[in-house]
């Protein structure tokens, strides 16, 4: 087969199906992405809020950074700081203890190397979505994926039953393609059905995922009483973290914005009373106060901000990864590769070398048809 006349689908433009997608393209192939969201970056997302007063602000409200130890994603990352779409955020990071309400287990400066996209998080997947050979089409929701076995293609259909388009090949990044959680927000069945997949049905699982809520605050002065800018809290039941997003590089410093992410346990109590359903506006004014109170509660300096709004993210982590080592999920007679952090590790390192993974099992066996 020609690879210039290779069409490949990708389901999702977070990072890992952005990683895969670049990867594809930059091996000759002609790739779509299909993403449900407005805009690329999945949990990786930079959120535009308008303050009472006709504010703009950014808040990195999914990942606030992230760090790699594996040699391949840190040679991508290098390419994409000499990109300017990556860099270096040098703080000392540590923990805040609510027991002795004091700052513990400071981490040396450069220990970990922490990277941010510029201007927010979502800067390489909305570069790696714009490259030669890739055509992304945002607010569609892939809701049917059906393989067509005289075509050897795949044909994709939108949630509506409209037409998407035929594939060689498919990657689907996100582990609702497969799974019950699909069903539980759409009412509609997966895309993927399992029993077209014999080969690798069993290795897809549903994969469990712990929820958390995001919130989004902005101060008009800095929070000068906290010595660092990024630390997760210990002893508390509602808050596991918190980052400074307006001190991290290419942002802008208007105005001091922090982002603070509550315990699982707290976002699984409430999931659980008020389920899946997208929260309403009133439920989410009550989870910020309550989140932004204990915030308080450290007896840190914390003045009130003129902008608080909390976020709900019912699929922030997966629980378990269903590749490792192999790192995604490949059926080679169908050219159907499944990929995302869910396949290697919780994190944006996990999901981009699920990503690349995927990508070169796409090259080399299309390199050898
Ligand atoms: C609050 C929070 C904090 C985090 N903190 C960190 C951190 O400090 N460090 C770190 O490394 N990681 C962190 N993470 C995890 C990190 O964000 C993820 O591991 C990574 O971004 C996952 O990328 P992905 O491509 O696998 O999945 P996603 O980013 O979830 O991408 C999947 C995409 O597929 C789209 N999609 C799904 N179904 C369809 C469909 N049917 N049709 C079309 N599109 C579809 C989704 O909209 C989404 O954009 C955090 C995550 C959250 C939520």
């Amino acid at each position: 087969m020609n690879p210039i006349a290779t069409k490949v689908a990708v389901i999702g433009a977070g990072i890992s199906g952005a990683v895969c997608a670049s990867n594809l393209a930059k091996n000759g192939i002609s790739v779509t992405i299909f993403e449900s969201a407005r805009g690329p970056g999945g949990r990786m997302s930079r959120r535009r809020e308008t303050s009472e007063d006709e504010r703009e602000l950014y808040f990195d409200h999914g990942a606030p950074y992230f760090t790699s130890t594996n040699n391949d994603v840190e040679e991508m990352i290098r390419g994409w700081e000499a990109r300017g779409l990556v860099a270096e955020w040098k703080q000392n990071f540590g923990s805040f203890d609510f027991n002795t309400k004091k700052f513990v287990n400071f981490e040396k400066e450069g220990l970990s190397k922490k990277y941010v996209g510029i201007p927010g998080m979502n800067s390489i997947c909305r570069a790696l979505c714009q490259e030669p050979g890739i055509e992304s089409k945002f607010g569609v929701m892939v809701g049917r994926l059906e393989w067509l076995e005289n075509e050897d293609s795949w044909s994709l259909k939108d949630v509506n039953g409209q037409d998407l388009g035929m594939f060689n090949g498919v990657v689907a990044s996100d582990k609702s393609t497969f799974s019950q959680r699909f069903t539980q927000v759409t009412g509609k069945p997966p895309p993927l059905d399992l029993n077209v997949i014999p080969e690798i049905s069993d290795k897809i699982k549903d994969v469990p995922v712990k929820p958390c809520f995001a919130l989004m605050l902005a101060f008009h002065n800095p929070l000068s009483s906290i010595p660092l800018k990024g630390f997760s809290f210990e002893n508390s039941e509602l808050l596991s973290w918190a980052t400074c997003d307006s001190c991290k590089p290419g942002r802008s410093t208007s105005s001091e914005r922090w982002v603070l992410r509550s315990t699982e346990k707290y976002a699984e109590g409430i999931i659980g009373k008020a389920g899946l359903e997208k929260p309403s506006n009133a439920a989410l004014a009550e989870i910020a106060e309550q989140l932004f109170q204990e915030f308080q509660r450290t007896g840190l300096d914390v003045s009130l901000p003129f902008f608080k709004k909390a976020h709900r993210w019912g699929s922030a982590f997966p629980a378990t990864s269903i590749a490792r080592d192999e790192k995604c999920i490949w059926d080679r007679r169908k050219k159907l590769a499944i990929c995302g952090d869910f396949c290697v590790s919780p994190n944006v390192e996990g999901a981009i070398s699920s990503g690349l993974a995927a990508a070169s099992l796409f090259s080399e066996s299309f390199s050898c048809l």
